[in-house]
């Protein structure tokens, strides 16, 4: 173990930020150093991780899974735990300095609840536990005293931006939307997606459920939302810009109308850098911008119409409550259907709506509740897919 070195748990470690996280891992093992390893899958790729970043502890989360493995591979020295309550535990464990929550959907909550009670510092990809009990996350973060720094690129460039003034004098944040792959398609033409185009990002290379999320734009949604309690900001504080080119990762505007912004190429590895090496910066291998070749950059406003996923985020980013809990498994369930072949794609986002409106509001839910709510959702998905 590296004295100095920060000790990290990554939480979702086989999947695309997940890797990502390893990959800075791997250029800074002097300052790094990985304790613990959860996967609910791909456990072969779970133990090579662990054969080459030699954690004290890995986690198969889903017993199943585990079960059906064969685990010679693993090294001696490195213990194995089984189960979805061990995440709790390792993110929780007091050799653990940062916990990097990379668990897609709202699986990934509990592992960082523990890690919020735990008093750790968090580098927050898993955006869906802030859209469904961001309020609640964020009172456990100041009780307990957690850091939580985004990783998600907008948010880490908001958060970046807002490191140039005084947070009473931010007015405004613009989240800049690369548009996904159908950002020029008609309403008609969205109606023949088939999932290998929904699967195709123009600019990032993420895992299938938030790449779909990309391409409804409910992405920018949960983005919204994830912004909205983050940075403590009022809703209508929060604006969305489409930049097709995906360098400005969002911006923030002061109240004298200056607007600064984050720029570098498009790579999760930065922002996850910035996480891990907060407050300081890293020379580290990330892509440099290239002035001497013409870089063109746009903004547009998004079309509403045909997107109408950021209706909803805007939507439950005021309203609150147990908003954000259903809208988010009414979508988890849809994307799961839309990838199983049994939604269309335009189905998706009309789906999250119908659900959103019938379900019974309560501004102000215990955990217990916005999980019950979560399962309610799913249900009412499958419902709709089966009828
Ligand atoms: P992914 O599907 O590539 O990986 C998900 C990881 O979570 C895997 O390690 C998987 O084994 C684990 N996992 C899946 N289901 C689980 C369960 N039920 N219990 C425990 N573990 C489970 O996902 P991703 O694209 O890396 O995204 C991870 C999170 O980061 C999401 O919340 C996403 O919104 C956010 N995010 C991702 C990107 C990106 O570039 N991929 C960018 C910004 C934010
Ligand atoms: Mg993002």
């Amino acid at each position: 173990m590296n004295h100095g070195a920060r000790n990290v748990a990554i939480l979702g470690s086989t999947g695309s930020v997940g890797c990502s996280a390893l990959d800075v891992v791997r250029s800074f093992p002097e300052s790094l150093n990985v304790v613990a390893l959860t996967a609910h899958g791909r456990l072969q790729e779970l133990v090579e991780q662990a054969q080459e970043f030699a954690p004290r502890f890995v986690v198969a989360s889903d017993p199943k899974a585990a079960q059906n493995f064969a685990w010679q591979g693993l090294p001696p020295e490195v213990e194995l735990f089984v189960g979805p309550e061990s995440i709790e535990c390792v993110a929780a464990h007091q050799d653990v300095d940062v916990v990097v929550t990379a668990i897609v959907g709202s699986a990934g909550l509990r592992g960082t609840w523990a890690a919020l009670e735990a008093g750790k510092t968090i580098a927050l990809a898993n955006k869906e536990t802030l859209v469904v009990a961001g309020s609640l996350a964020m009172a456990l973060a100041e009780r307990h005293r957690a850091t939580i720094l985004p990783v998600d690129s907008e948010h880490n460039a908001v958060f970046q931006a807002m490191e140039a003034g005084r947070r009473e004098d931010v007015q405004r944040v613009i989240l800049t939307a690369s548009g996904g792959p159908f950002l020029r398609h008609s309403l008609t033409d969205l109606q023949e997606i088939q999932v290998a185009e929904a699967l195709s990002h123009p600019t990032w290379s993420m895992g299938p459920k938030i790449t779909v999320d990309s391409a409804t734009m409910m992405n920018k949604a949960l983005e919204i939302i994830e912004a909205r309690w983050l940075f403590g900001l009022q809703p209508n504080q929060i604006d969305v810009a489409i930049h097709p080119q995906s360098i400005v990762h969002s911006l923030v505007e002061f109240s004298d109308g200056s607007v600064l912004a984050q720029m570098s190429p498009p790579d999760m590895k930065l922002p996850i850098q910035y996480a891990l090496s907060y407050p300081e910066r890293w020379d580290g291998p990330a892509r440099r911008m290239d002035f001497s070749e013409l870089i063109e950059l746009s903004f547009e406003p998004p079309d509403e119409e045909r997107f109408p996923a950021l209706q909803i985020g805007h939507e439950v980013a005021a309203a609150g409550g147990t908003s954000g809990a259903v809208v988010n498994a009414a979508n988890e369930a849809a994307v799961a259907s839309f990838l199983s072949g049994q939604m269309r794609f335009t189905d998706i986002v009309p789906t999250c709506r119908t659900i959103l409106n019938h379900h019974d509001f309560d501004p102000d839910p215990t955990l217990e509740e916005l999980l019950i709510l979560d399962a309610w959702a799913r249900e009412e998905v499958t419902r709709w897919v089966c009828t």
